[in-house]
């Protein structure tokens, strides 16, 4: 079945998580386990692992239907030694958190060149910040998210993510993410049927659906191919609805966290039943 969320408040803690996701009637979520903008958090209590444990298990949240993510702070492909030290060390404490609630991946943004190397550089740096995580701890899955190309945010093209895959050495802990809107605004057109059909084909060819980890379901404020990240609540951007229309019907979608990151929350539980209106 097709697991549809969105990224809920981990206010007063990461175990209200589920509990916010379940009052919106959702059968996946994401959410950050610690503040997303700042580089060190408390770690984790047992009291509220235990917490977060139990509230997945009763609202029937499982490990492969929550998509956790990572602070906005760290770039895996940072040019400098101590941005990028930085960077790893806080990715491999995410992936500590990720494991201590037993969840499976953990979702991120590549990185950015910030003009100090080319892409390739970058990309290769991405990679080796991926392998030294898989090595300092098991069992997570580093879930690429494709971006929509900003500033000198790496991951805007298809290509970005399958280089990025080619340098991991283990293919099983690594995957991605697409999301509509950054699909949508890095140039990937998601307006019709056919642009869907197209854009989704070019993605199998390059990156393949097996590393599809999860989505992200965001209308889009900008044009096609402007290059800018601004969300829209569904149906009021630029895609329309034959995107969501074409996820919600298309079984390479099944059983994968699908999350909105729409900008009003008071709008998400009517947004989960338009969703699921379109199967
Ligand atoms: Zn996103
Ligand atoms: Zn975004």
């Amino acid at each position: 079945m097709k697991r549809i969320g969105a990224h809920v408040s981990a206010a007063g803690g990461v175990e209200n998580a589920p509990l916010n996701a379940a009052a919106i009637g959702a059968t996946a979520f994401a959410v950050f386990t610690k503040n997303q903008r700042q580089w060190k958090a408390k770690p984790l209590t047992e009291q509220s692992i235990s917490a977060f444990r139990t509230n997945c298990e009763a609202h029937g949240f499982l490990p492969a239907h929550i998509l956790p993510h990572d602070s906005y702070l760290i770039n895996l492909g940072h040019p400098e030694a101590e941005g990028l030290a930085k960077s790893r060390e806080a990715f491999v404490d995410e992936m500590i958190r990720v494991r201590q609630l037993g969840l499976d991946r953990l979702n991120f943004h590549p990185g950015s060149h910030l003009k100090k190397q080319d892409e390739a550089t970058c990309i290769a740096r991405i990679a080796e910040s991926i392998n030294m995580a898989h090595q300092e701890v098991a069992g997570v899955c580093a879930v690429i998210e494709n971006t929509a190309g900003q500033g000198t945010n790496m991951g805007y093209r298809f290509e970005h993510l399958r280089d990025i895959i080619a340098q991991v050495e283990d293919k099983s802990r690594v995957g991605v993410c697409l999301d509509t809107c950054h699909t949508f605004t890095s140039g990937y057109d998601l307006r019709t049927v056919e642009a869907c059909n197209e854009t989704f084909a070019r993605f199998e060819a390059v990156v393949g659906f097996p590393y599809l980890k999860g989505m992200h379901l965001n209308d889009a404020k900008p044009e096609l191919g402007k290059r800018v990240d601004r969300h829209a609540s569904l149906g009021k951007g630029q895609l329309g609805m034959a995107v969501f229309r074409c996820v919600m019907n298309d079984p390479r979608f099944e059983e994968i966290p699908m999350v909105l990151e729409t900008p009003d929350s008071s709008l998400w539980e009517e947004e989960l039943v338009l969703l699921k209106s379109l199967c």
